[in-house]
């Protein structure tokens, strides 16, 4: 990996000699601002081509991020890096990429710039999917929706989700993924993004068929189809394949030949040489016509599918073919071709399996060997999740660690604020070691009702301000056990540290349900904690959820 442009140089000057392309589109005196708005323009264009695999495109992003270190932004560059990046995962190096999303990553931490953060958390998920670490691909897919700036594109904003919804369908997490693909189904249709629209509709349909809910599916590839009729779109090859596989699970087994017909079409008429979207097609057709009686047919399918495959080596369609296949022999009644072909089925599925074992074992390896080892990897990020002084969680923990378990199975969750009273006070009545003393007694207090074994965790978020995340606890269970932390803190023997030392401690507590983004609950909290302070400190004040309304008013 290149180094850093770590300050400005060239300027409007380098910039001219730099990027011959961009010459003929920049006005002759175009400042600093407006270049690099030209720029972020040129690079959202290819951050926004969202399926692309394009080799054309990787040249542009290399130009682009030469452009950005011309100008000295070290943002562009970055996110011109991250755009490289996801092309080389197309072609498949996947442990470089690996290597670079993780540099680029630390990188946006350290200079605390979350579009390249939000952007690159996307495109971590995507390797770790590669890998088939689906918990890790959630994990980075939430940050890449929770940290993406308001200012981001809505065709980006649409994008992000879709993913998370997609990470969360992968994990079988359907009920949650519905709520993400609705909410970008949503923004599209709001931005009039019709194209956009479809393809959030094409993975929302696609999942429900993965996770077996084939009714849910049909409903989708409804929407997506009127859709696409109403903004006089077509349809493509894979979504047509999609809406063959949907019509099937449904029992509809004519509509299904059909949809294949057209995707084969749409791939002729295109010229689109996908290595295994024909197998595919033939393989769907195949289940299409055996499900209409039309025995014949369908072993001629099955039987170009599979030269197809041996051909160009596609396992993962061999596998379903050889399935298919025995399924065939069974319904024509040839009971021992088809345990033949089951017993097939299952050999070959076998070392599909393995070999997709291994060579997840290898990316990983290779992944981690490269620069330093494994464990030092962990031991900086248990470091750079610690606060040093208390030895308590911080702030970066909170943010990548409190949006995962908001959509987790522990709602309602609370969160309470802590800030110690008057600890200004503290310092200057007594010493600054004082002042450190009493906040590693205070962290300890708090680290103590959280409890060892549970998600619930203690962290310092600054100064005298700390947070406690209770999963699983509603605001009253967190108001008893906010209290007894008040108590604690009030009644420890700070005489003994110090004499005439007291402390006490002003909290605000607000429970999190479920659709309640982070920055809402700490809002809340915040405001609880405020009118603790107004109050006269040393007290815990709770937001009580608000009862729903019924009835409209009128
Ligand atoms: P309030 O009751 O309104 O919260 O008053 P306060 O004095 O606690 O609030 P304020 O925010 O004015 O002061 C916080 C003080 O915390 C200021 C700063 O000197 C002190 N502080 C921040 N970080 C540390 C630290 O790491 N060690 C010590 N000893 N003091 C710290
Ligand atoms: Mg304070
Ligand atoms: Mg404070």
């Amino acid at each position: 990996m290149r180094q850093l442009a770590t300050q400005s140089r060239g300027g409007v000057n380098g910039l001219a000699h730099n990027t011959a392309k961009a010459d003929l589109k920049l006005p002759l005196m175009m400042g600093p601002a407006g270049a690099r708005a030209e720029l972020l323009g040129a690079l959202i264009e290819i951050e926004e081509q969202f399926a692309w695999v394009d080799l054309d495109v990787l040249q542009v992003a290399v130009d682009l991020e030469e452009r950005a270190r011309v100008l000295g932004d070290d943002e562009l560059v970055m996110r011109a890096r991250i755009c490289q990046a996801k092309i080389s995962l197309r072609t498949g190096e996947i442990a470089t990429v690996g290597r670079q999303v993780r540099e680029i990553e630390q990188w946006g931490v350290q200079h605390n710039v979350l579009p390249v953060l939000a952007r690159v958390h996307l495109l971590w998920a995507n390797v770790d999917r590669h890998l088939g670490d689906f918990a890790a691909a959630l994990e980075h897919s939430l940050l890449a929706v929770e940290l993406l700036e308001d200012t981001a594109t809505a065709r980006t904003r649409v994008w992000h989700r879709t993913k998370l919804a997609d990470a969360l369908g992968q994990f079988d997490s359907m009920e949650i993924a519905r709520t993400h693909y609705r909410r970008a189904e949503a923004l599209a249709a709001a931005e009039q993004l019709a194209w956009l629209r479809m393809a959030v509709l094409n993975n929302w349909a696609y999942m429900e068929l993965r996770r077996g809910f084939a009714e849910a599916a049909y409903e989708v590839a409804q929407r997506l189809q009127t859709v696409a009729e109403a903004a006089g779109l077509e349809l493509e090859g894979a979504d047509l394949d999609t809406i063959a596989n949907i019509y099937v699970a449904n029992g509809q087994f004519v509509p299904a030949e059909r949809a294949v017909e057209r995707a084969m079409a749409y791939d002729e008429r295109n010229n689109v040489e996908e290595a295994d979207s024909r197998a595919e097609y033939l393989l769907t057709l195949a289940v299409a016509l055996r499900g209409q009686g039309e025995q014949e047919r369908a072993q001629a399918c099955l039987e170009a599918c599979q030269e197809l495959c041996v051909e160009r080596e596609l396992g993962d369609v061999l596998v379903r073919l050889q399935q298919e296949q025995a399924e065939a022999y069974a319904a024509r009644g040839d009971f021992e071709a088809a345990f033949h072909m089951h017993r097939e089925f299952f050999r070959t599925y076998q070392d599909q399996h393995l070999s997709l074992q291994e060579t997840q074992a290898r990316n990983r390896h290779a992944i981690f060997e490269v620069s330093e080892a494994r464990r030092d990897a962990e031991r900086f990020r248990e470091q750079a999740h610690r606060d040093p002084l208390t030895g308590l969680r911080n702030r970066r923990f909170v943010n990548e660690h409190l949006p995962l378990l908001m959509i987790g199975p522990e709602l309602p969750l609370s969160v309470a604020v802590l800030d110690l009273d008057h600890f200004k006070r503290v310092n200057d009545d007594f010493s600054h070691d004082i002042g450190d003393g009493v906040l590693v007694k205070a962290a300890e207090i708090m680290e103590n009702e959280a409890g060892v074994d549970s998600s619930a965790f203690a962290a310092r978020m600054g100064g005298e301000e700390f947070l406690m995340v209770l999963p699983g606890a509603d605001a009253d269970e967190a108001a008893d056990r906010l209290e007894r932390v008040r108590h604690a803190i009030r009644a420890y023997p700070w005489h003994d540290i110090a004499a005439g030392l007291s402390v006490t401690v002003s909290v605000g507590v607000a429970q999190a349900d479920r659709g309640v983004t982070q920055a809402e609950v700490l809002s809340t909290a915040d405001s609880c904690l405020y009118a603790a302070k107004r109050g006269g400190r040393d007290q815990v004040v709770v937001a009580r959820p608000q009862m729903p309304h019924n009835a409209p008013l009128s």
